[in-house]
């Protein structure tokens, strides 16, 4: 090898020898620079017994497109006398692209540019463009193959489709990534995966919405998990319970959207004409504005987090009360809401020691949508996990083992 030779950036087997500038495109000669061993038995002792002129689709320099020209081999061992085609490092076998040029089509796919576009931008098929992305994908998944069970886990429920309804996410609240997705959402249809769910011992903390089919799972299968609850949830779960009781004493001024709209907000984000036109409401209804001040405590309580034991104490006793006086109430709407946080009391508990929740969750639950759609919707339910496995629960990083060694 004369020591001037230069590597072709991305191939480190090839030297440089020269680069043609094209209107549309690059065109680089390169020449191998080592006789490879032998892929079977390591055997140094190979010759060449064909050769043949390959081209490589490679980079893409701004809107110039890299061709890669040089001499290709194939080879017969002397050690094992068998025959083999050189695989090139930055190559795959049989491929006429280099992993580079395949990975740009594929980064640029998912991130949102269409199939047809790279067609034209890239020079290669639309159903290829297809065929890499579904490739890379497939490939992701297998590398989460061995993935640990998560310490902290969330699970929800999310919409999958009209015929086959809801399916249930298992979040690693951790690492911000899917750990799986399971069809369905009931004890009957998660029971067998959960059955063979490994390693189940590591949960040490299930955070979740307010669902009892949920609950009973994990109390089943997770011996070490302490269930908390969902403090997105809880929050919602209070807000609609609160509108129904409103519903009751005014049916009417319920379904004003102006209204409602003041309701729902937290008193400290009303401005002070929007809190007098409340007051001037409540007027009327006196026994509303006590409700609507009782939520807003209820609120604030709710919003706290990370406390102290000692703190917490404190929170879980005016908690307790607050849930008996819902019980007490005589309005249905808040003695069922009464109810659901007395039985829940334990998990709302944990929520207050507790930083972690399922918005997490609901992040992904986004993403999840956007695949969908963007795939057009999924019919079959393994596709679309596997398309969610590899784009919600790898941690971005591409890895790539270097294929051949070259003496
Ligand atoms: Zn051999």
């Amino acid at each position: 090898m004369p020591p001037e030779a230069k590597e072709i950036l991305g191939l480190p087997d090839l030297n440089h020898i020269e680069t043609l500038y094209g209107n549309k495109r690059v065109l680089i000669h390169g020449e191998l620079r080592n006789r490879p061993l032998c892929p079977r038995c390591a055997h140094p002792h190979v010759r060449i017994k064909a050769s043949f002129p390959r081209v490589l689709r490679h980079l893409r320099l701004g809107n110039q497109l890299v061709r890669v020209r040089f001499t290709s081999h194939k080879y017969h061992c002397q050690g094992c006398k068998r025959y083999f085609n050189l695989t090139l490092q930055g190559t795959r076998p049989k491929k006429r692209s280099s992993e580079a040029f395949r990975l740009e089509v594929f980064e640029r796919h998912h991130g949102g540019v269409s199939g047809k576009h790279i067609s034209d931008t890239h020079e290669i098929s639309h159903a290829t463009v297809e065929r890499w992305y579904q490739g890379f994908i497939k490939e992701r998944y297998g590398e989460l193959k061995g993935k640990r069970t998560p310490r902290v886990l969330g699970i929800d429920e999310h919409f999958f489709t009209k015929k086959k309804g809801y399916a249930t996410t298992f979040a690693d609240l951790k690492k911000h990534t899917v750990f799986d997705v399971v069809l369905g959402r009931s004890e009957q249809s998660l029971e067998a995966y959960l059955r063979k769910m490994p390693e189940k011992h590591r949960v040490k903390i299930v955070v979740m919405d307010l669902s009892s089919t949920y609950r009973s799972i994990v109390k089943k299968h997770f011996p070490n998990a302490k269930i908390v609850a969902d403090r997105f949830h809880v929050v919602r779960l209070i807000g609609q319970q609160f509108l129904k009781s409103w519903a009751q004493f005014d049916p009417v001024g319920r379904k004003n959207r102006g209204l409602l709209s003041l309701m729902r907000r937290h008193e400290k984000s009303l401005s002070p004409e929007q809190r007098a036109k409340l007051e001037r409401y409540f007027e009327e209804f006196p026994h509303l504005k006590a409700i609507w001040e009782f939520k807003q405590r209820l609120h604030d309580l709710i919003r706290l987090k990370m406390l102290s034991k000692e703190s917490t104490w404190l929170v879980i006793h005016d908690y307790l009360r607050m849930v008996r006086e819902l019980k007490e109430s005589p309005i249905e709407a808040l003695r069922t809401l009464g109810e659901t946080l007395s039985s829940w009391r334990e998990e709302i508990g944990r929520m207050w020691r507790f930083s972690k929740t399922n918005s997490i969750t609901e992040g992904l639950h986004n993403k999840m949508e956007m695949i969908s759609r963007r795939a057009f919707g999924f019919r079959n339910f393994e596709n679309y996990r596997m398309r969610v496995l590899a784009l919600c629960g790898w941690d971005g990083v591409i890895r790539r083992k270097r294929k051949l060694i070259l003496a």
